[in-house]
């Protein structure tokens, strides 16, 4: 049962902003006192949050947005909860919306991929000629992506760019789909794209959240579910054909539960039931799982006889490598 009483808000908006640190003090200062709870960017170049509460506050909330000039056609993708998905209120100012940090950073209100609605996006990636490509992190694409989607190997956006100059050929001359989640990261990366000389890119417009809950759409294309940044996790988008694509680190088995490796040194986000990070001592390798500060074994307070056992039974011994 859950009743819904809550909302969930996604939103971004390129637009220069003045005095953009004092905007995020007073923004900071509003949001708590609604009782707003989340996590917004604001910069010189513009906005980028994720907030949850009350319907009574984000209504709010979105309404204080709307009221200001620049913010009038601030478009908010809504989405139902039964509670807060966020914890605390951030509101912090950054040099940038989205951590591309290009050389030579780039306005995608100046330059930016063609834009197409959902129902397009999909038309576009049913044709053969096409390059799909995914511009979010690894751990999201492994929740969930559009079916032949190109999945780069980073671990965060900002090696995108590195990666994409380094398979080149796989773009150049191509048609180009790019999409990410509420479609912020896309605005700039489809424009650096076109810098770089690949001609021809299109972005999914309000990426893959609007996509999902597109009517003529419905989330078709797309397999398991959307990573997202806050309590929820992962989030449904196909109500087509819903399916599971995650699969658990240890054994390949289908598996959506997402855990931060137990060494905080490496804190990797992998896939693993309950059993396995158990069975693996919730580390992602030999070395993570004999860490001294893995917080996974001192949570279990097990003691050093215990963790030879443990790992015995998966065929370790208490080695740590000499460094
Ligand atoms: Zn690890």
């Amino acid at each position: 049962m859950s009743n819904n009483d809550f909302q969930v808000l996604l939103y971004y908006k390129y637009v220069p902003i003045k005095d953009a640190e004092q905007f995020a003090k007073d923004e900071l200062q509003f949001c708590k006192s609604i009782g707003l709870k989340g996590r917004i960017l604001i910069s010189e170049e513009g906005i980028n949050g994720t907030v949850s509460g009350p319907v009574e506050v984000t209504k709010r909330y979105m309404d204080h947005m709307h009221a200001m000039p620049e913010f009038s056609d601030l478009w908010f993708k809504i989405n139902e909860a039964d509670d807060y998905a966020h914890k605390k209120m951030f509101v912090r100012y950054r040099k940038e919306i989205v951590s591309l940090n290009l050389e030579d950073d780039l306005n995608p209100n100046e330059l930016t991929g063609t834009h197409l609605d959902p129902a397009d996006f999909r038309e576009a990636m049913l044709d053969e000629d096409v390059v799909l490509l995914d511009t979010r992190n690894d751990y999201e694409y492994d929740l969930g992506h559009f079916k032949g989607a190109i999945r780069p190997d980073i671990r965060n956006f900002r090696e995108l760019p590195e990666w994409v100059r380094e398979n080149k050929e796989k773009f150049m001359d191509k048609k180009v789909l790019v999409y990410c989640t509420g479609g912020v990261r896309c605005e700039k990366f489809s424009g650096w794209m076109i810098r770089e000389g690949i001609e021809n890119v299109s972005q999914l417009n309000g990426g893959i959240e609007n996509y999902g809950q597109d009517d003529e759409t419905r989330g078709d294309l797309w397999e398991g579910k959307m990573y997202v940044f806050d309590e929820r996790i992962s989030v449904p988008i196909n109500r087509v054909d819903p399916s599971i694509v995650g699969k658990d680190y240890f054994d390949g088995s289908p598996c959506e539960r997402y855990v931060n490796c137990g060494n905080p040194e490496c804190n990797k986000q992998i896939l693993a039931s309950e059993e396995n990070q158990e069975k693996y001592l919730g580390g992602c390798t030999h070395d993570c799982r004999v860490h001294p500060r893995n917080r996974y074994v001192q949570a279990k307070g097990w003691s050093h006889d215990e963790i030879e056992a443990r790992l015995a039974a998966i065929g370790e011994k208490y080695e740590i490598e000499a460094k």
